[in-house]
Order: C-alpha cells, then structure tokens, then sequence
C-alpha cells in the first residue's frame, strides 16, 4: 500500500506574506484528513515564515533544491543542514529546470540525494525525457541513465526515505500533460530500474509521482493509473483552491499492494 504523496514546487514565487497567505488558506482547505501527504516547497526566502505557518498541521515543508555539503565556501548555497534547521524534511533534487538552466549533472544530483539522506531528509527525485528525446524513441534510456546517476552508490531506501517524480520535460509548465497511459509506462519502467538496483520489495514500496502540468482537471484521471502514486505540481500549486483540489483527486483506484 502506497500513500498518495502530493508535492506542491512553487518554484521562484511567492514573497513571504503571498505564501504564508496561501499554507494559512490551504490549512482550511484540507482539514486534518491525512490520507494524502502532502508538501509544500517555498523558496528559500519563505521556508522559515512558512514552516511556522505550518506547525501542527498535517502539511510537510520541502526545499526546491539545496548543496550536497553540510558547511563551507558555497557563496549562495544552502546546505542540507540548514534546510533541516528551518523545519524541512523534504527536498526536491534535480529538477528539470535545475539541470537544463544551471547546468546541474547527474553526478551532482547523485550527491545532493545522498547529502540529503544523511541528513534525514527525503529527497523527491527528478527524471524525464526532452521532447527530442521522447521523439527520437529515448525516453526510457535517458530516464534509466538519470536514474543509475542518481542513484549511484545509494542504498535501498524504505517506502518513506525517497519519491522519484517522473517529469516529462515537456509537460512542464506547458499546459501539455503525459497521457496517464504514457506516464503509467514511464513509471512502470522506473519501478523495473529501482527492482534491479534495490530489489523488489523496495521498488514496490517507493512512490513514484507525475509531473508536468497536472492540474485540477486531469489530477483525477493520472490518479487512476496504478503506478502513479502522487504529484508534483509546479504552476497550480500556486492558488489555494487548485492544489486542494489536486490533493482531493477523485479516489477511485483500490488499495494498491
Ligand atoms: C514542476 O515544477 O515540477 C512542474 C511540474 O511544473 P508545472 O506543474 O507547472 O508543469
């Protein structure tokens, strides 16, 4: 039985009082009902602010990124350290946007998930194909080899110590979501790579989340694939009503096993 994780990347938005308006609102939206877990990963500026706006509620706080070192000379870095020292224990790790505009390679992302496993933080790793590479038929070679990168040297993780969100780099942003068949096949790959590296019962247990323009309107049919077992939601996390929703996706599948 896989718990729905529901990440929400409000990617470089929101000032403090903007995010700490939309966790106050959210908080009424979702209740204590805990069927889902749910995050929600400010920038940097607003972790703190936010994270109390969050106290004894049943949302988690996750960074967008962070350095694979606990200290040192890293003008501009933010350690694992420092993320759990504001209340985080989540970090997404590789985004698209981190490796396509700053240039962030799979040995690095391998090194920021093991940073943040040290640190007891659950990484939300990220995997996906360009729209050139899902057109020349190499989607699931480039999402093999990110994962092999990122996972380089890791030990299997339990259900809880990691999620991989398959994120389509095309899907993202663009108002262009997989069809749930096309990220159900992704997915049930990713799962095939986790069994050879950790075995088959830690590739069962691990949540493997979509990503890629879900919104409240499509959230309810991603969901109904087996293999999905979550989001992360960039754009529609940002409106209060929108992310609730998404985290109330219609429960239509069974328990899974
Ligand atoms: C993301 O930022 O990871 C993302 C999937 O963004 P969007 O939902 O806006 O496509």
């Amino acid at each position: 039985m896989r718990k729905p994780l529901i990440a929400a990347n409000w990617k470089m938005y929101q000032t403090i009082p903007d995010g700490v308006a939309l966790v106050r609102r959210l908080r009424v939206l979702l209740g204590d009902d805990d069927e889902v877990e749910v995050v929600v990963c400010p920038p940097f500026t607003a972790l703190s602010a936010v994270g109390e706006a969050l106290e004894g509620s049943r949302i988690g706080l996750g960074a967008q990124d962070m350095h694979w070192e606990r200290e040192g000379a890293y003008t501009g870095e933010i350690s694992p350290v420092m993320l759990t020292d504001v209340g985080c224990h989540y970090v997404i790790v590789g985004h698209s946007e981190r490796r396509q505009s700053f240039g962030e390679t799979d040995p690095q992302v391998n090194r920021k998930l093991k940073g943040a496993l040290e640190h007891q933080l659950v990484p939300i790793l990220c995997v996906g194909e360009t729209l050139a590479e899902r057109e020349n038929g190499q989607t699931l070679e480039v999402v093999e080899v990110q994962l092999q990168g990122a996972l380089s040297e890791v030990a299997p993780q339990p259900a809880t110590g990691i999620a991989i969100a398959y994120e389509p780099v095309w899907a993202i942003g663009t108002g262009r979501t997989a069809a749930p068949e096309q990220a159900a096949e992704v997915h049930t790959f990713i799962r095939k790579c986790l069994a050879k590296t950790w075995g088959e019962a830690a590739a069962t247990a691990i949540r493997i989340l979509y990503g890629g323009s879900v919104r409240p309107d499509n959230i309810d049919a991603l969901m109904a694939e087996a293999e999905i077992d979550g989001a992360l939601v960039g754009g529609a996390s940002l409106k209060a009503d929108n992310f609730a929703r998404i985290v109330h996706f219609e429960k239509v599948r069974g328990s899974k096993s």
